[in-house]
């Protein structure tokens, strides 16, 4: 069956979002034989591979490793095609899953969540929509994604362009033919980093523009292997858990020495090595001290610039394509099929706005302090409103009509990453607190659904009415994310993590690096102690 546009009055629990998180989550209640529905603004599901449809839009976790794991005979029989897995073909294994499972069914499409307000009397959540449909709910779930609120640059102008413009996280279905355009796109983040090879292939002209630039490893992508697919398969259970175990949510060997205690020929030698493996993990994970240490940092930092140097033929083009004056690591790190040398083409200019800054859109360009550039097609790629955006985005009110927006007016605040104290029954997937976007969000997602249905499932037997973190649990965790994150050098960059992309957004470290296993074991920890940290109430 298909999906509809229409809302019951009354559901057990109400999913906002409809990615991989919300997909899960309905999976898992609907076990429980519990009423509930996903509502999702977009036409489709999918969620974030639904909306980032650019040209080059790709994960750069290994497809082996960014799948779900709660189907055995699913991860056995679904077969990727490359190494790193592709938008569409993410896109069809996301629907592959929901026509497996059945969930379109209870999926409400192209309907934005706008409220969810909390009744003290009846314990229920009333959940309003742009189109004017409520619904009444025990339970709401966020499920609204981390990175689902686009952020366009802080400069004016672009309602006079011209031209066409487009947001990398807002691409037409149809796709864009760049063919004998002149192109400009702003943002050298994970996305313009993908998108501006292949836009470089059809473009006459491309001006990428650059604010900061960031650290880049290659993917070395290509068909998968179908050997290491075999094994991998032959072992898939075991390798799930150590993943759910590590540190990243990727089962790695975890480093055992300081980048500072091994002679700089041998660390030449291990970065390169792990560098030719072609994955995020590998060079940031060579010592223990990469992402403590400023020292340590450095060597990495100076390896990735050296190979920047090697591959950038004009070396003033080069320099500033070097990421100085911030950790590798620290910013999220990109993977990349040929960026660099899309530098080396004739009709690929870098203009760096460090030297020159965005003043304005014009009606035929883009602005910057010392000329204007004339294009006919502008690419945005300038991020997120990320981790604490789509829930902002939504009027959400708790015990005494509190307004969500009013809590965290200094920051984000929940316990464990799952829940506001004073916001009974409302749970976030991989919401900040948690390991989240510094995890394998596929691991991270799966554990807060499979931890979430548990509670619920233990509320529904113990004919619970209400569950809500204590301020007290609220604040020792939210301490607990800081301190934890004030040991690394996290803090010293300014980075989306950081809710530094975002002018006047709080300015804290919002997810947890306290390791995804480690957050796991507290996790079922306070499960095992009768939700300790939570209230809950008949
Ligand atoms: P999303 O997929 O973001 O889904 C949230 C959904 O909620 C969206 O469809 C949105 O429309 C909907 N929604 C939001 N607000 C409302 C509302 N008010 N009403 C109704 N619907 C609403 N993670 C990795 O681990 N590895 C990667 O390599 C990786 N690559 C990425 C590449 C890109 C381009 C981006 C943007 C993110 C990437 N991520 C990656 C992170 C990615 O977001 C997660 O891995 C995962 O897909 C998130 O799933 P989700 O369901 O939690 O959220
Ligand atoms: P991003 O990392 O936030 O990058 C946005 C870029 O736009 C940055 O270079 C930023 O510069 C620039 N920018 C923003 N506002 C600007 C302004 N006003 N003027 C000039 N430049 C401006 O966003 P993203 O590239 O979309 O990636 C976001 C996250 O999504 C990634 O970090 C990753 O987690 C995920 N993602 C993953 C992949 C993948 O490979 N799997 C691909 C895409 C996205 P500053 O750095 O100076 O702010």
């Amino acid at each position: 069956m298909s999906a509809t546009r229409n809302l019951p009055t009354e559901l057990d629990a109400v999913i906002v979002g409809a990615g991989f998180s919300g997909l899960y989550q309905l999976y898992k209640l609907r076990q429980l034989g519990m009423r509930v529905k996903v509502v999702e603004a977009g036409s489709d599901i999918g969620g974030t591979w639904y909306w980032n449809r650019y040209p080059g839009a790709r994960c750069d976790v290994e497809s082996m490793h960014y799948s779900y794991s709660f189907d055995p005979e699913l991860e056995q029989e679904w077969e990727w095609t490359e190494k790193y897995p592709s938008q569409p073909e993410i896109l069809a294994y996301i629907h592959h899953v929901a026509d497996r499972h059945d969930l379109r069914k209870d999926v409400v499409l192209d309907t934005k969540v706008t409220s969810a307000h909390y009744d003290e009397d009846s314990a229920l959540w009333t959940v309003r929509t742009e189109d004017g449909q409520e619904v009444g709910a025990r339970y709401c779930i966020m499920a609204v994604g981390c990175l689902s609120v686009p952020k366009k640059p802080e400069v004016p102008g672009l309602e006079r362009f011209r031209g066409d413009w487009y947001h990398t996280c807002d691409w037409p279905e149809s796709g864009v033919d760049f063919t004998g355009r002149r192109v400009a796109v702003i943002g050298t983040g994970s996305s313009g980093i993908q998108a501006i090879p292949i836009i470089a292939q059809q473009a006459s002209e491309l001006t990428v523009f650059q604010r900061t630039p960031n650290f880049s490893l290659p993917t070395f992508n290509g068909p998968i292997d179908r050997e290491m697919v075999a094994d991998i398969k032959s072992r898939y259970r075991a390798i799930r858990e150590e993943s759910r175990q590590s540190g990243f949510g990727i089962a790695i060997e975890p480093p055992t020495r300081s980048a500072l205690e091994v002679d700089p020929g041998e660390r030449h030698r291990n970065y390169e090595e792990r560098w030719q493996r072609g994955n995020l993990t590998g060079v940031l994970q060579a010592y223990t001290d990469l992402l403590a240490d400023e020292e340590a940092n450095e060597t990495a930092a100076e390896f990735v610039r050296g190979k920047i140097r090697e591959i950038v033929d004009d070396p003033d083009t080069a320099e500033k394509l070097c990421p100085k004056g911030y950790a590798f690591g620290t910013k999220r790190p990109c993977l990349d099929t040929g960026y660099y040398e899309t530098f080396n083409a004739d009709h690929v200019q870098l203009a760096d706005l460090r030297e020159t800054p965005l003043v304005e859109i014009t009606e035929k360009g883009v602005r910057t302090s010392d000329r204007e550039y004339e294009v006919d097609s502008l690419v945005l790629a300038t991020g997120f409103d990320a981790m604490t955006g789509a829930l902002l985005n939504i009027d959400i009110r708790g015990r005494g009509g509190q307004p969500l927006r009013e809590k965290w007016q200094d920051g984000p605040a929940l316990y464990l990453g799952l829940n506001p104290a004073g916001f009974p029954n409302l749970f976030t997937i991989t919401g900040p607190g948690s390991p989240s976007v510094l995890s394998n969000m596929i691991v991270s997602i799966e554990q807060h659904v499979e931890w979430i249905t548990d509670l619920v499932d233990h509320m529904r037997r113990g004919e619970l009415r209400t569950v809500e973190a204590t301020e007290t649990a609220e604040k020792e965790w939210t301490d607990h994310v800081r301190e934890v994150g004030d040991m690394t050098l996290y803090p010293k960059t300014d980075s989306w993590y950081m809710g530094a992309n975002v002018p006047g957004k709080p300015r804290l470290l919002m997810a947890y690096l306290g390791g995804v296993g480690p957050y796991w074991q507290k996790c079922q920890e306070v499960a095992a102690n009768d939700y300790e940290g939570f209230a809950l109430s008949a």
